[in-house]
């Protein structure tokens, strides 16, 4: 099959119909989720557990995050496993605890959908929708989430080329949702000093080819937690539009990803390390709009 072609403002050819960045304008998409501003000038932290296991754990971390300053809550509560048998979410109880957590900190909810039969559910407690790695190239749950009109976060395959990303990104913007959030997760190399490798110039090409926000997942390209804090500097540093971290407040006790989650009482610090990365960057923090801080 040949894809048609489509010219950018410099002339290139491309097939991104709706992604492409804006012809002459040099145009950018900034998305508002709940007064939280993705893109353009905004810096958003989005963070969160790898997935909600209890009232407590998903609470305590909520407060933590939302004290530093992050800009939305993350927390799976259907979680794609590579094994059948590991834990695969607390599902519907899991969104009853987002959405409590949303009620105590005002934080938007970043949450990630697998199956089209769970979006009903979804919708109820999801700011944003979260397409996992996995599902990148799962094409008719692309055209449900959307036709479902929401946020969402894409995130890019473990083994996805920039132009299959954007291709995804393509099969929700046609549907008219035009709020896609596309996020570099690392990818699939020979490299096996780390879970996966962070491709940071898909920051940059990604901006220049599309005009959608880009963020950045160091927590699964770095598959433990030291490497989280250099990886997220980078991230800033290179002009994502912001990041999406795992948080615990205590990994060890975790029941997914413990060994790449920051620790809830130094995510403070963190934040504030990543922010002024940012900064040079020429970003703000995303903040709700009318905040003090
Ligand atoms: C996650 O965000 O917890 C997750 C499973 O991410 P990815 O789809 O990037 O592996
Ligand atoms: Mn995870």
């Amino acid at each position: 099959m040949t894809i048609a072609m489509n010219t950018t403002a410099n002339g290139a050819e491309h097939p991104y119909r709706l992604a492409a960045r804006w012809q002459g304008a040099g145009g950018r998409t900034v998305l508002d989720v709940a007064g939280r501003k993705l893109g353009g000038e905004s810096f958003a932290i989005i963070a969160g557990p790898c997935t909600v296991e209890s009232r407590e754990q998903t609470l305590e971390t909520a407060r933590a995050v939302s004290a530093a300053g992050a800009s939305l809550f993350r927390g799976g509560a259907y979680k794609p496993r590579t094994s059948p048998y590991a834990f695969q979410g607390l599902g519907q109880e899991g969104l009853r605890l987002l959405s409590e957590a949303r009620e105590l900190t005002g934080l938007p909810i970043v949450t990630e959908v697998m199956d089209a039969r769970d979006l009903e559910a979804l919708l109820e407690v999801a700011d944003v929708l979260q397409i996992g790695a996995r599902n990148m190239q799962n094409y008719t749950l692309l055209t449900e989430v959307g036709r479902a009109g929401k946020p969402v976060l894409l995130k890019r395959g473990l083994s996805s080329t920039i132009q299959e990303l954007l291709m995804s990104a393509e099969y929700v913007l046609k549907e008219g949702n035009e709020a896609v959030i596309l996020c570099e997760r690392g990818i699939r190399t020979f490299e096996t000093a780390y879970r996966f490798t962070l491709d940071l110039a898909a920051v940059p090409v990604l901006k220049e080819l599309s005009h959608l926000p880009v963020i950045v997942d160091p927590s699964h390209a770095a598959g433990r937690r030291e490497l989280v804090t250099p990886l997220s500097l980078a991230a800033a540093a290179v002009g994502a539009d912001g990041i999406i971290v795992e948080v615990h407040p205590a990994p060890e006790t975790a029941i997914c990803d413990g060994r790449q989650s920051l620790v809830a009482d130094q995510f403070g610090e963190f934040a504030d390390r990543v922010q002024a990365a940012a900064a040079v960057a020429g970003k703000v923090p995303s903040r709700p709009t009318g905040a003090l801080v």
